[in-house]
């Protein structure tokens, strides 16, 4: 067999694994990519931890999960500083991604034999069952706006599945990897159940290939899902792609404003707006629309720009420079081509990474922002003249993650949900992510579910077994 230490490739690389405070700009740790030999060994030992892992049982497994769980929760702040020094979340998201891994994690080890248990068929002859087994080694591909909460998503359902994983994470967040990885092995994973991969985009490319690896799941940008999502199809290996958004905020003239404008506002600062499903494109009826965006404005102007370690802080830093500079030139280029900037757009003059929280209204169809994703605190604003004209602009997206629906009248939000071209959508809220509720979306938001009985479902094979009478027919 062909190894990755026979690939020159491998063998080529720098290290994009940096520890930077977005707070600062100061950096405080690097990390090296593995060379190519290190890359083998690890995929190795990962392969023959399957062929253990997956003789395990459901308890055996579970017992682990819930150890590395007690464990997050034991050191919750210990887990959350580290992501809000590496990717500059404010401390008390942290916190609450911490406890919400843990959550995740929990709920594979109580749910999962559960959902996999066997299907008995009825054939019309003779006798079937469909059972479960695990592909096998699962490569997984992480972003860093969730750092822990994203691995939690696919180690919880794979592990338990009898799957073992290895796991590229985001360049920016390496101690936060190495942090998620310490505490399976130190909650009693097998060394190569879960393996964190300080790997380049050509050894990823490796990693897919190899023909160990059986499945590959991204949760990322539209233009990895593209690359990743087509080297896997060329390697007929099954796939997830949990890619970008630029959800509907749907407001209808009936709106209790009141309770819709803290949504708003956390919907789409949330993370400093850095969050695939945040709400991104907020689409107000005539009749309630002046009302909506003043005090929208308001209140989005009544932020506490600061330090994420600091309590009292609302807005916090981007996650890199290229992240802010990437922004602002996104929203120059709006403004360039028709939109009105009502409100920021620029860079905010102090250390780090931080953006003014900004709004454009008048954005023409033909306006590149028309159809891109705003990774921050950017509000697309539109004005509309009914519900049916919500509905169409909400699917005039390349996106379709998810979407909401603020009423006095839920009966109406559950028959405009039912026309947007979503993964999901929410009526009066937008509380995006459970570890029970299948999360994931369609279009260029990518295919596949985490999460729910569906996210385990995706890299296990359902085979049949059928007994029937000996005799062949005639
Ligand atoms: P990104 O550039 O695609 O990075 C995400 C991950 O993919 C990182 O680990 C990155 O590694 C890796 N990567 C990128 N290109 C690759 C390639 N060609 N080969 C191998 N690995 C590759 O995404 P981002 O811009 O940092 O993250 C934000 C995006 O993720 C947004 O579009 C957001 O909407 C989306 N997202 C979606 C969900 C969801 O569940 N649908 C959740 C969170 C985020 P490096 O860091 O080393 O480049």
């Amino acid at each position: 067999m062909t190894t990755l230490t026979d690939n020159p490739i491998s063998s080529q690389n720098t290290s994009n694994y940096q520890s930077i405070n977005p707070n600062d700009g100061t950096t405080m740790e690097s990390f090296p990519t593995l060379t190519s030999a290190e890359l083998e060994d690890k995929l190795a030992t990962a392969q023959s931890c399957f062929s253990i892992w997956k003789t395990t049982t459901y308890p055996e497994r579970a017992a682990v999960l819930s150890k590395a769980a007690e464990l997050m929760r034991a050191s919750v702040d210990d887990f959350a500083r580290l992501a809000t020094l590496e990717m500059g979340k404010r401390f008390a998201e942290a916190q609450g991604e911490v406890e919400f891994s843990a959550n995740i994690l929990d709920y594979y080890a109580t749910n999962s034999e559960a959902f996999l248990q066997p299907v008995t068929l009825q054939p019309a002859a003779g006798e079937g069952h469909m059972e479960a087994s695990p592909f096998g080694l699962v490569f997984c591909v992480e972003p860093w706006n969730f750092p822990y909460y994203q691995l939690a998503r696919v180690a919880g359902p794979q592990l338990m599945a009898g799957n073992t994983l290895v796991v590229k994470h985001a360049g920016c967040v390496p101690q936060c990897a190495v942090a998620f990885e310490k505490l399976l092995l130190d909650a009693g994973a097998p060394t190569g159940a879960y393996t964190n991969l300080a790997i380049s985009h050509a050894q990823s490319d490796l990693v897919i290939e190899d023909p160990r690896v059986k499945g590959v799941a991204l949760t990322g940008s539209v233009r990895a899902g593209r690359s990743i999502a087509a080297r896997a199809g060329a390697n007929l290996k099954k796939s997830t792609m949990e890619l970008g958004g630029s959800d509907a905020f749907i407001v209808l003239e009936d709106a209790d404003l009141v309770r819709t404008i803290p949504w708003a506002v956390w919907g789409r600062m949330y993370n400093a707006g850095q969050t695939c499903c945040a709400a991104k494109r907020f689409i107000a009826l005539e009749p309630i629309a002046d009302e909506f965006l003043e005090k929208f404005t308001a209140a989005l102007s009544a932020q506490k720009v600061g330090d994420p370690m600091d309590v009292t802080t609302t807005h916090g830093p981007l996650s890199s420079e290229s992240a802010l500079l990437d922004l602002i030139e996104q929203v120059d280029r709006a403004v360039a081509h028709g939109a009105t900037l009502l409100m920021g757009g620029k860079r905010i003059d102090r250390p780090g990474w931080f953006m003014e929280t900004t709004i454009l209204t008048d954005i023409a169809p033909d306006n590149p922002a028309f159809r891109e994703e705003f990774f921050g605190p950017v509000v697309c604003f539109y004005r509309v003249a009914n519900e049916d004209e919500a509905v169409a602009l909400a699917n005039d997206s390349d996106f379709g993650l998810g979407g909401s629906v603020f009423t006095r009248d839920v009966e109406r939000a559950k028959r405009i949900a039912s026309r947007i071209d979503t993964g999901m959508v929410f009526i009066n809220s937008i509380d995006w992510s459970d570890a029970e509720l299948p999360f994931g979306g369609i279009k260029d938001s990518g295919y596949g579910r985490e999460l729910g009985n569906m996210g385990i479902q995706e890299f296990v094979n359902w085979k049949l077994v059928r007994t029937h009478d000996i005799d062949a027919p005639e």
